[in-house]
């Protein structure tokens, strides 16, 4: 495993007190009680080491948020800079700061042509909740108070609030968990490789789009607020959409006056070559795109709610005389987030690093299906910078391993030993990288990835699990 000299940690010290005090989200206790965490505490480029000085490539960008990769001093010499002078003031009450209405001007201009108003907040979550509560807001305005309902779909992601995980629909992630069901119902996820066995792509797209015709029905368009939906689920397993889903989608929307939420969190930030994905790639034109992850690079916590000219036209009235758009946090705009998104954004445009996404992003998809000979690998997915493999122990029948044979972590502890970091999510490895990866890192990674699947199936078949 390559090494470089790292700053002094006392390991042993960090690892203790961590395991002793840090509640870690997502994280699994019947393992976290023995092992703790592994400590990331130094970041270059595409690399990240550990407390022990180990250093792994970065094969999922922080958590799909670090685009412009590791290390970027300009960013931190931005952030400084406006720390120094005025790191915090209000933006409340007719208050606000140079790098917050810079920032949203630079959103409107890099977005669709008719969003052109931001409302900030501190990340993914946030932005949707702070969606859903402004689109109640306005069909309130517009005198139509039962539209509340939320479409949303299985195996979405769209966060951790009370109203971002109800908006969630991955099952497990709120096993226990209260959800808000009175306000959300979710529809068939769009998942390509588990389409009813035989049906093609072109009649699955119609299936869902019929079943969204046929919610519509049920509970009425009046009943209908908004259908939120990521462009590629992320979370819930990079799952492909067929051919033309979201701009029909969409359509059905429009006709019944349910405004069509575009989650890009992950999308956006050029992870599918383009700042936003909605237009260029899917052939949508959503009332509200959000952003977040790669808006700043991950260098500090900021999400942004870009919303309609024509929404904004009700929003942007006061509701009576009096009244005040009573909604939004301490730290919407924050003109340090808003510096680190700034100083991103100008490196992703002068090293054209939406261009190269593209360019290499094609590469990595080829390069990574060469693993689909491997025993486990059943399907290799995804579009540019986000991807996955979805593991499996029979590729005919796509019949999955048991929970027990945890072959997402094996894949990944195989990979990290061998000097590189993925993401287990079950039975999937995701791979989110840097947009900064070139062909010859690729190269590297393929390779890597090449030995940790044929470790794990020699692993999985000594355990028998094959
Ligand atoms: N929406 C999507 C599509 C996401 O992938 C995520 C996080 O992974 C979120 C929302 C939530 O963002 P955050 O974790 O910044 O609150």
């Amino acid at each position: 495993r390559p090494t470089q000299p790292t700053r002094h940690y006392d390991a042993q010290a960090l690892w203790q007190k961590d395991k002793d005090h840090f509640i870690h989200p997502f994280t699994d206790f019947s393992v976290f009680h023995d092992k703790g965490c592994d400590l990331i505490t130094d970041s270059d480029g595409i690399y990240v080491s550990d407390a022990h000085g180990n250093r792994f490539i970065d094969g999922i960008a922080g958590l799909w948020c670090v685009n412009v990769g590791h290390g970027r001093a300009e960013i931190g010499q931005a952030m400084a800079e406006q720390a120094t002078r005025m790191a915090y003031f209000s933006t409340f009450n007719n208050l606000s700061n140079a790098p917050a209405a810079e920032l949203a001007a630079k959103l409107a201009e890099l977005a669709p042509a008719h969003l052109n108003h931001v409302f900030f907040s501190c990340g993914g979550s946030a932005a949707n909740d702070a969606t859903i509560r402004l689109v109640h807001y306005y069909f309130n305005r517009l005198g139509k108070p039962n539209k509340k309902r939320i479409l949303s779909r299985r195996n979405a992601y769209h966060g951790t609030t009370y109203l971002a995980a109800s908006l969630t629909g991955i099952e497990s992630n709120n096993w226990d968990f209260d959800t808000l069901d009175h306000l959300v119902t979710h529809l068939s996820e769009a998942n390509l490789y588990r389409r009813p066995e035989g049906m093609s792509e072109a009649d699955y797209c119609d299936q869902l789009v019929a079943e969204l015709e046929e919610t519509i029905e049920r509970l009425g368009a009046d009943n209908i607020a908004a259908f939120i939906a990521e462009p590629i689920m992320g979370a819930g397993g990079v799952l492909m959409a067929p051919k033309g889903y979201h701009a029909r989608m969409q359509a059905v929307c429009r006709d019944n006056e349910i405004l069509f939420i575009a989650d890009e969190v992950v999308t956006g930030f050029g992870r599918l070559g383009h700042f936003f994905a909605s237009e260029a790639v899917f052939d949508t034109r959503p009332d509200i795109i959000n952003c977040a992850k790669g808006l700043s690079s991950g260098y500090a916590p900021l999400g942004a709610t870009l919303i309609s000219d024509d929404l904004f036209e009700v929003l942007g009235t006061p509701q009576r005389k009096g009244g005040v758009l009573s909604t939004g946090f301490t730290y919407s705009g924050h003109p340090v987030s808003c510096a680190a998104a700034l100083a991103n954004i100008e490196i992703m445009e002068r090293e054209g690093i939406c261009a190269s996404v593209r360019e290499v992003g094609p590469y990595l998809e080829r390069q990574l299906k060469t693993l689909a000979d491997h025993e486990t690998v059943g399907d290799v997915r995804g579009s540019h910078f986000m991807l996955a493999i979805e593991n499996v122990a029979d590729k005919a029948t796509k019949e999955l391993l048991p929970v027990e044979a945890r072959v997402g972590d094996r894949v990944a502890a195989e990979a990290q030993k061998r000097g590189l970091i993925i993401r287990p999510v079950g039975h999937l490895n995701i791979i989110s990288p840097p947009l900064i990866w070139d062909r010859e890192v690729v190269d590297r990674v393929v390779a890597i990835l090449d030995e940790a699947f044929a470790a794990t199936t020699a692993s999985l078949r000594a355990d028998g699990f094959l």
